[in-house]
């Protein structure tokens, strides 16, 4: 599978404490990448020195273009954790806040910018609330005007940082329940940072465990058996991460699960 994102060697520090080191791993078109890992891990930064948002060491190579050279940031959509505009109280329209997403525009809306405005809607489920006050809309309803934002410009990767924080169960199912179709239907490359890893486990394709570097990076089968993560999480833990994205009780490992296999029921 050609490479989506391949990160080599990064190191990146804020102040003399390092945060992130020795980071290296290739996404390939159409994964989608749960990327987990304790707080203040270096996770979030990874995103933003992905984007370009912080400059490290290494190398980043976007669809195989070093970063510094990459010009076509509208084949990268991202949802940040917290929104400027989910802050603001600006009375400005769901419609106009997906409008923002499309990178370089001129004044007025053409036909063809309303066009990918209403697609990018349609797929999220957003399209009754165009002419609504973003501000007047519910938190789940503005999240999904926020990943019709980022998906505007029909990126063919896309970076989510914690989408689901605020989100209650039920809107936070649909929203993953979402973005796993753009992933199968569409073959969006996904890379999400969270810590829904139960509902999440449920679509992803593989698992990124970041604690400074990269502790693992593989398929959730291999994330189940990886010795370096029984290591980090202390042994089973990984089972249960894994574990609850079967909503009926099944260990998706059957019979080669270590834990059931021992009379554990993850819980
Ligand atoms: P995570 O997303 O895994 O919780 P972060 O990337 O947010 O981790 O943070 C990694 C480390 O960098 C933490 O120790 C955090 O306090 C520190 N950090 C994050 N942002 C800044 C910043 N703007 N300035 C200084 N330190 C920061």
């Amino acid at each position: 599978m050609p490479s989506a994102l391949r990160a080599e060697n990064l190191h990146f520090a804020y102040t003399r404490v390092p945060v992130l080191e020795n980071v290296s791993f290739d996404v390939q078109r159409g994964d989608y990448v749960g990327i987990i890992g304790p707080n203040g891990g270096g996770k979030t930064t990874l995103l933003k020195l992905l984007l370009g948002l912080e400059k490290g060491r290494g190398k980043i190579f976007l669809f195989d273009t070093p970063l510094e050279q990459f010009r076509a940031w509208h084949k990268i959509g991202y949802l940040a954790q917290k929104s400027p505009v989910s802050q603001s109280r600006f009375p400005i329209s769901a419609q106009e806040v997906v409008l923002m997403g499309l990178a370089q525009r001129g004044s007025g809306v053409s036909v063809g910018e309303l066009k990918q405005v209403h697609e990018a809607m349609q797929k999220t489920h957003t399209r009754q609330y165009a002419g609504t006050i973003f501000h007047d809309l519910s938190i789940g309803q503005q999240q999904r005007v926020l990943l019709a934002r980022a998906l505007v410009s029909n990126p063919e990767i896309l970076i989510l940082d914690e989408p689901s924080t605020a989100l209650d169960a039920q809107s936070r199912e649909m929203f993953f329940d979402l973005l796993g179709e753009l992933n199968k239907q569409q073959g969006v490359t996904i890379l999400l940072i969270t810590h829904d890893t139960g509902e999440v486990g449920k679509h992803i394709s593989k698992f990124m465990y970041i604690d400074k570097t990269v502790i693992f990076f593989g398929t959730k089968q291999e994330f189940c058996h990886s010795a370096a993560v029984a290591k980090q999480l202390g042994p089973f833990a990984q089972h249960t991460i894994d574990h609850l994205h079967n909503h009926h009780g099944h260990c998706p490992l059957g019979e080669d699960c270590q834990e059931c296999a021992h009379g554990g029921n993850h819980a």
